[in-house]
C-alpha cells in the first residue's frame, strides 16, 4: 500500500516512522513534509491546508491510506471532501473535528452530557466578558474559541491578566476569527495528563497516555509553544485510573457524539487534569499530538495501518485492547532560541551522524532541509529526540546525554522535560 501522511513536522515524520515499520505499506510520501524525513518517505510540494491539490494527489497515486497530521485541515473538511471522492483516509469529518475546532461546542457537549470539566460562561463581546471578570475569583483560565496552534488558552491570576487576555483574543485579534468568542472557565488544580484514544464512532479503545510540556521555559515558564518535550506514560496512570477515565470520560464522549448525530472516526486525544475529585477534561484534539505522538508511536506494539483501517470500517469492537508496550518514551524538542515568538533558521546542525549509531534514540525532525548533504535548521522546533527504554529517571537521562553530541547556532531546549515529576523520579531511584 501507498500512504500519504499530511503535515511537515515532528509529528508526521513519527508518524511515516511507525507507518515505514508495517509490513503492508511499500511507498511513504509526506505532503509537504521535511528534508529529515527523506530516508524513508518522499515529500510531496502540497500544502496540508490545499485539500483539492491532496486528493488530486492521492487519486493519481492511488494512496491507499491518507493521514492527518495537524488539525486545520481536519477542522476545514478534508475528511469529507475525501470521503466523497472515495479516497481512504484516516479521521474525523468536520462536524465531528468541530470538538476541537471550537471550545464553545466541546464545552456544551462535556456540559450536557455531565462529564466532568471546569464551570465556565462564554462571551462574545469584550465588555460583558469584562463585566463578568471583574467580579470573579481567580486564577481563571481564558480560551479563544478557535484553533490558535495551542497558544489560545490564558491562564489569568487577576483581573489585569484577563484584561489583557480579552484585549488580546477579542480585540487585537491575535488568533483572527479564532478569538470570535471566548470560553472563560475555572482553573483545575492537579496533574496534567492527554490520554489517546482511536474510535470507529461504536467503539472506543485507550491508546494510552503522555504528558507534554507546552512552555518555552524551564518550571513551565515563558509563553506557550506548540510543545517542547514530553514522555509516555503519564505517571500515576495505573489500571484503576485509566478505567475510570474509560468509564467517566471516554465512553460519555462517544455516547454524548453518538446521540448528537456524530460519527467520530480517528484518534481522540484528550487533555485532562486530575483534581481531587477525579480527572477532568480541559480540551478533547481531533489528531495525535505534537510532540506526544514522537513518545506514543515508539510504544505501540501494533500495525498502525490495520488500526487506521479498523476505524473506517467499524471493526475496533473485535479488539479487546490496544497494545502498547511497557517501556517509557522520553521525548525533548530542541528549537531556535526566540521560538515561538522570532528567531533565525539556516544553522548548521553538527552531530546528527554521530547520534544515529544509538539503537535506542529516535531522531524526528520537525524543522529541518538538506543543503549539499548537511542538515540546517529550518523551524522555531528543529528536532525531537525520543529515547524508548525503561524507568523514567534512566530514559530522561539519556535523551540528555544524547543531546549533548548535537549541536546548532541558537539550539535551546529546556533541562526538565519529565523531571517536574521528581516525585516518582525519587521514588524510582530509591
Ligand atoms: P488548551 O488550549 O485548552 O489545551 O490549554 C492549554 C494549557 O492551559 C493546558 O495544557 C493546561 O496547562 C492549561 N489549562 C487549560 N485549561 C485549564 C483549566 N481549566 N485548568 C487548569 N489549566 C488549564
Amino acid at each position: 500500500m501507498k500512504v500519504l501522511v499530511v503535515g511537515n513536522g515532528g509529528r508526521e515524520h513519527a508518524l511515516a516512522w511507525k507507518l515505514f515499520r508495517s509490513e503492508r505499506v511499500d511507498e511513504i510520501f509526506v505532503a509537504p513534509g521535511n528534508d529529515g524525513m527523506t530516508d524513508i518517505a518522499q515529500t510531496v510540494d502540497i500544502k496540508a491546508d490545499d485539500i483539492e491539490g491532496l486528493a488530486n494527489f492521492a487519486r493519481e497515486n492511488e494512496i491507499g491510506m491518507t493521514v492527518v497530521g495537524p488539525e486545520e485541515p481536519l477542522v476545514a473538511g478534508i475528511v469529507d471532501y475525501f470521503v466523497e471522492e472515495s479516497l481512504p483516509i484516516f479521521g474525523p469529518k468536520k462536524q465531528a473535528a468541530l470538538l476541537e475546532g471550537s471550545k464553545v461546542f466541546a464545552k456544551d457537549i462535556l456540559n450536557k452530557y455531565n462529564i466532568p470539566t471546569a464551570e465556565y460562561e462564554v462571551f462574545t463581546d469584550p465588555d460583558s466578558a469584562l463585566n463578568y471578570l471583574k467580579n470573579a475569583d481567580y486564577p481563571l483560565v481564558i480560551k479563544a474559541e478557535g484553533l490558535a496552534q495551542g497558544k489560545g488558552s490564558i491562564v489569568a491570576s487577576n483581573f489585569q491578566d484577563s484584561q489583557d487576555a480579552v484585549t488580546r483574543i477579542m480585540e487585537d485579534k491575535t488568533f483572527g476569527d479564532a478569538g470570535d468568542r471566548i470560553v472563560v472557565e475555572d482553573f483545575l488544580e492537579g496533574e496534567e495528563l492527554s490520554v489517546f484514544a482511536l474510535t470507529d464512532g461504536q467503539t472506543i479503545l485507550p491508546i494510552t497516555t503522555a504528558r507534554d510540556h507546552k512552555a518555552v521555559f524551564e518550571g513551565d515558564e515563558g509563553p506557550n509553544t506548540g510543545g517542547m518535550g514530553a514522555y509516555s506514560p503519564a505517571v500515576n496512570t495505573d489500571e484503576e485510573l485509566m478505567d475510570k477515565i474509560c468509564r467517566e470520560i471516554l465512553r460519555p464522549t462517544l455516547h454524548a457524539l453518538n446521540s448528537e448525530g456524530i460519527d467520530y472516526r480517528g484518534v481522540l486525544h484528550i487533555g485532562m487534569i486530575l483534581t481531587e475529585s477525579g480527572p477532568a477534561v480541559i480540551d478533547y484534539n481531533a489528531r495525535f499530538g505534537d510532540p506526544e505522538t514522537q513518545v506514543i508511536l515508539p510504544r505501540l506494539g501494533e500495525d498502525i495501518i490495520e488500526l487506521m483501517e479498523m476505524t473506517n470500517n467499524v471493526e475496533l469492537k473485535y479488539k479487546k485492547e490496544i497494545k502498547v508496550s511497557g517501556s517509557v518514551a522520553v521525548c525533548v524538542v530542541l528549537a531556535s532560541a526566540g521560538y515561538p515568538l522570532t528567531f533565525n533558521t539556516g544553522y548548521e546542525i553538527k552531530g546528527l551522524d554521530n547520534l544515529k549509531h544509538h539503537d535506542d534514540l529516535l531522531i524526528f525532525h520537525a524543522g529541518t532541509k538538506i543543503v549539499e548533504d548537511k542538515y540546517y535548521t529550518d523551524g522555531g522546533r528543529v528536532l525531537g529526540l525520543t529515547v524508548v527504554d525503561n524507568g523514567l529517571l534512566n530514559t530522561i537521562n539519556k535523551v540528555y546525554q544524547y543531546i549533548e553530541e548535537v549541536e546548532f547556532e541558537d539550539m535551546h531546549y529546556r533541562t526538565d522535560i519529565g523531571f517536574s515529576i521528581s516525585e516518582i523520579a525519587e521514588k524510582e531511584l530509591n
